[in-house]
C-alpha cells in the first residue's frame, strides 16, 4: 500500500481552494482526509493514518481495494480497444450483458450507463415509453418511498424521498409520488410488523387507485432502503408490492445500486424475496467502484415492445457517450469473476450474520434503539430515549462517528435530516473483509459505545 507522507501536507490548502466536495458544508471540509492508498478493507491517508473503511467508499468497493487483476483487466482492454460506443457493439459489452443475465437469473436486455442516477433515469424513460407502446399512453407517474435515495439527476432526485436533498433544487420533474416506507421500528403501537408492512404496501395500491390506475407507469424501490437508514421490509410487504404492480399493469423497477452484487448475501437484493422485477437498475458494486459503470436491465418482453414499432420514434432514443465503454465492461467482468472465485456473495451472508450477531451485544445500550441487518449491510439506530424512540442528537451521532474514526474505523451516517432521523449508523464493509477486519469493526465500535454509557 502506498504510504502517506508529510510531503503531501500542503495539499489540504490546495484541496480547499480547488475541489468542490459532494455533500459537505464548507466548514466541515476544513479538514478533508486526503486518501492516498487502499488495500483490502483498509485505506491510508496522506498523514499515514490507516482506517478500516466499513462503508466501502460510498457502499461500492465490494471486492476491496488494491486488486491488481482489476487494473490488469482495464489495462489489457485499453491496449486493445479503450473506447467504442454501444451504438454499435463490442466484446466486453456482449459478455458482460450475458453475465448479468446469469446473475439476474432471468431474461433481461441490458442498457449501460455511467452512474446509478443515470441507470434510474433510463428506467423511467423506458417505462414511460413502454407504456405508450402498449397503448397505455396516459401512464407517466412513478411511485417511490419517502426516505429512499435514487440519485442526483432531476428525475432520479424526483423519485428520491429525502427532502433535504431536494431543497433548493425544486421544482423537480412532475409525476413522482411518494408513500411512507415500511419502517417497522417506528410502527404505530398495537400493530404487528406484518400488519404494519401490509398497510404500507396497501398505501401503494391506494395511491395507484386514487391517482388513476391508467396514469401510473411504475413503482421504484430498493429491496431494502439503504441511504435512508437501512429500512428492511417484511417479506409480506414485497410480496404484496409485486402483486399490486402485476394487478394494475404498473412496472416494478428495483433499484439494486447498493443492494446488488452480493451486498445482500444474494447476488441481487430482490432475490432474497423471490421478486420478479420488470426493470433492475445497478451500479456501484458492478465494478466495485474501480471505474464508472451502471446498467438498466429490462425484462425481455418490455424490450421486445421496442422492436418493430412503426412509429419513427418507437426506438429508445437515449444515448450516452461513455456508458458501457469496453474498458469499464472488461473490468466489471473481472470484478464478477473475482466475486465468483472467492464466493464473496456467500461470504457476505456469513459475515453479515456475524456482524449483526456481534452488534447484538449492544442491544441493551441506552443509545441503541434498533439493530437491523440485510446481508453485509447493517444499521444501528441511535435514540435519545429507548421508550419514546426520540432520535439521538446529531451531535451524539457525529461524536460517535468521530471517535470511531480516531480509532481507525470509518462508518456511515444515514437517515433523513429534515424528518429528524439522521441517526442511523451504517456499516457496509467490503465483502472481502477478513475475520480480523470484522473483529476490528466490532471491537472498535463497542469500545466507542462504552464511552457513552
Ligand atoms: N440508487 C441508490 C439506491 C443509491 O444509493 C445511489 C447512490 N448512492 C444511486 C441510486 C445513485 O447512484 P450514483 O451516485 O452512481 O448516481
Amino acid at each position: 500500500m502506498p504510504e502517506g507522507t508529510p510531503a503531501t501536507a500542503g495539499l489540504v490548502e490546495k484541496d480547499l481552494k480547488y475541489v468542490w466536495h459532494s455533500m459537505a458544508s464548507y466548514s466541515s471540509v476544513s479538514q478533508p482526509m486526503i486518501v492516498t492508498g487502499g488495500e483490502g478493507s483498509w485505506i491510508v491517508d496522506s498523514e499515514g493514518n490507516r482506517y478500516l473503511d466499513a462503508m466501502s467508499g460510498l457502499w461500492c468497493v465490494n471486492v476491496g481495494y488494491g486488486r491488481k487483476e482489476l487494473a490488469d483487466a482495464a489495462y489489457e482492454q485499453m491496449m486493445n480497444l479503450a473506447y467504442y460506443p454501444l451504438t454499435q457493439s463490442h466484446l466486453p459489452g456482449i459478455r458482460l450483458a450475458e453475465k448479468l443475465n446469469e446473475w439476474l437469473e432471468g431474461e433481461y436486455v441490458i442498457f449501460f450507463s455511467n452512474s446509478g442516477s443515470e441507470a434510474n433515469e433510463v428506467a423511467f424513460k423506458i417505462a414511460r415509453q413502454y407504456q405508450q407502446q402498449i397503448g397505455q399512453s396516459g401512464r407517466f407517474k412513478f411511485i417511490s418511498r419517502y426516505r429512499a435515495y435514487h440519485g442526483n439527476s432531476m428525475g432520479a432526485l424526483s423519485a428520491t424521498g429525502q427532502a433535504q436533498r431536494k431543497y433548493k433544487y425544486e421544482p423537480l420533474s412532475a409525476g413522482f409520488l411518494h408513500v411512507a416506507p415500511p419502517d417497522s421500528y417506528r410502527r404505530p403501537a398495537g400493530q404487528t410488523v406484518e400488519q404494519f408492512n401490509l398497510l404500507c404496501a396497501q398505501a401503494i395500491e391506494d395511491t395507484i387507485v386514487w391517482e388513476g390506475v391508467e396514469s401510473v407507469a411504475g413503482v421504484i424501490m430498493e429491496p431494502v432502503i439503504t441511504g435512508g437508514g437501512i429500512i428492511v421490509p417484511d417479506r409480506a410487504y414485497l410480496d404484496k408490492v409485486q402483486e399490486i404492480c402485476n394487478k394494475h399493469g404498473v412496472l416494478l423497477i428495483i433499484d439494486e445500486v447498493i443492494c446488488g452484487f452480493g451486498r445482500s448475501g444474494r447476488k441481487f437484493g430482490h432475490q432474497n424475496f423471490g421478486m420478479k422485477p420488470d426493470i433492475v437498475t445497478m451500479a456501484k458494486g458492478l465494478t466495485s467502484g474501480y471505474l464508472p459503470l451502471s446498467a438498466t436491465a429490462v425484462r425481455k418482453e418490455i424490450y421486445d415492445s421496442f422492436k418493430d414499432v412503426s412509429d419513427e420514434y418507437g426506438h429508445l432514443r437515449h444515448v450516452n457517450t461513455f456508458g458501457g465503454n469496453p474498458t469499464s465492461c472488461a473490468l466489471a467482468l473481472r470484478n464478477l469473476e473475482v466475486m465468483e472465485r472467492e464466493s464473496l456473495v456467500d461470504r457476505a451472508r456469513v459475515l453479515g450474520e456475524r456482524l449483526e450477531e456481534g452488534m447484538r451485544a449492544l442491544s441493551e445500550h441506552p443509545l441503541v434503539g434498533d439493530i437491523r441487518g440485510f446481508g453485509f449491510l447493517l444499521g444501528v439506530e441511535l435514540v435519545a430515549d429507548k421508550e419514546t424512540k426520540e432520535p439521538a442528537s446529531l451531535d451524539t451521532v457525529k461524536t460517535i462517528i468521530g471517535q470511531c474514526k480516531a480509532r481507525g474505523l470509518i462508518i456511515g451516517k444515514n437517515g433523513d435530516t429534515v424528518a429528524g432521523f439522521n441517526n442511523v449508523l451504517t456499516f457496509s464493509p467490503p465483502l472481502s473483509s477478513t475475520d480480523e477486519d470484522l473483529d476490528f469493526i466490532l471491537s472498535t465500535f463497542c469500545e466507542v459505545m462504552k464511552l457513552h454509557l
